[in-house]
């Protein structure tokens, strides 16, 4: 079994479930990862730091090269992982099974860490040890819930010239995450016996017409935006009437905006206000209420001609060819260390669409792949 294969199956067999998702006790926490993580450094001889800000949820950060070296690059990745309920597979036994290993984790994010924990060889630590470059590894808590590690670290000084963030992309760079905006609408129309709907007015119906005006603006995005990188609208969750014989005055409707860095979050705002007033002046509504929930998630960019990009994509040609820089939907810890690092990738192997997934695996060959490339990377940094 080759060292990146048993190093993930050693992962993958300590539960680190983000505390937040409602899963037993036993399974949650990143500290268990931490700890096994520490003793794989100190087995090395690597220096580390045990960043415990929010108790009970550390940080992990080693350190290889001098001191006064005048590079810095940090390669990090997160501990925590999503729930393991309602998992097909045996989320913690790291089954091997025609070219695939299976688990919470195997994907997103134990694979791409068993990546760069293979990388770190007796090889590597010597040439990292006698260069310029700082080689900083963070293993940071709960990205699943708020990227809270990741903003710890940013908060407190823990960043580097260059950030590569590990995150299960198919081993093609990834340089730009939509941000996300969650709001809520409030209808209010008139309420009335359900057998003369004409004399009330139905805030139920209101958030039809809203969702359809929605949908038919958004046509204009093709217009401003190309297919693979535009802005989407979800509608999450819907609440409205008391009773079937009753109009209902009162719906209220959430929704999840993604929006990209070429637009101002006021006016995505008065766009949808815009929509509303609408309904009101056509008697659709009789008022409305906008409430945007908690601060919204920033967006992610770095620029596909960087130095940083560049010398990921020589990496990465010379053992898989071409892959073509993209960007989604989904965010990860680059959003905060976008705002302290000057440039970041997000890269990794395995497939984010088996993240999260009731039986979710990783293609052993992403693996050996993923490693090649990520030592090749880091030795070109040097
Ligand atoms: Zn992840």
């Amino acid at each position: 079994m080759s060292n990146v294969t048993q190093l993930l199956k050693q992962l993958i067999a300590i539960p680190s479930v983000n505390p937040l998702d409602a899963d037993e006790p036993k399974w949650t926490h990143e500290g268990r990862i931490c700890n096994f993580i520490k003793d794989w450094a100190e087995a090395k001889g690597l220096s580390i730091e045990w960043l415990e800000f929010t108790a009970g949820r550390p940080n992990l950060l080693v350190t290889l090269g001098p001191e006064s070296a005048n590079k810095s690059l940090m390669i990090e990745v997160h501990t925590d992982t999503v729930s393991v309920a309602n998992m097909s597979v045996d989320p913690f036994e790291a089954l091997e099974k025609d070219g695939r290993i299976y688990g919470r984790g195997a994907c997103d994010n134990k694979g791409p860490m068993a990546t760069l924990m293979a990388c770190i060889d007796n090889e590597l630590i010597t040439q990292v040890e006698n260069s310029d470059l700082q080689l900083r590894l963070a293993f940071t808590m709960g990205e699943e819930k708020g990227l809270l590690g990741a903003y710890e670290l940013v908060a407190h000084g823990y960043t580097a010239d260059k950030t590569v963030v590990l995150e299960p992309t198919g081993l093609a760079p990834v340089i730009a995450h939509k941000g996300c905006l969650t709001f809520e609408v409030k209808f209010n129309g008139i309420a009335g016996h359900a057998s003369a709907p004409e004399k009330g007015l139905n805030a139920i119906e209101a958030a039809g017409h809203f969702m359809q005006r929605v949908r038919a603006d958004e046509k204009e995005f093709a217009v401003t935006f190309s297919d693979e990188w535009k802005p989407s609208t979800s509608f999450g969750i819907i609440k409205g009437g008391s009773g079937s014989n009753i109009i209902p005055d009162e719906c209220s409707l959430t929704v999840d905006r993604r929006y990209l860095a070429s637009e101002n979050i006021k006016e995505v705002i008065h766009s949808y206000e815009k929509i509303l007033t609408e309904l009101v002046a056509a008697a659709k509504l009789s008022s409305y209420t906008i409430i945007e929930q908690g601060e919204a998630l920033n967006f992610f960019e770095e620029d596909e001609q960087s130095e940083l990009v560049q010398q990921l994509q020589e990496s990465i040609h010379k053992f898989i060819g071409e892959r073509k820089p993209y960007g989604t939907g989904w965010c990860s810890d680059a959003v905060p260390f976008s705002t302290a690092s000057k440039n970041v990738v997000v890269w990794g192997p395995g497939d984010i669409a088996q993240a999260h997934t009731k039986d979710e695996f990783i293609e052993i060959t992403q693996l050996s792949l993923g490693e090649s490339i990520l030592k090749d990377f880091i030795i070109s940094q040097i």
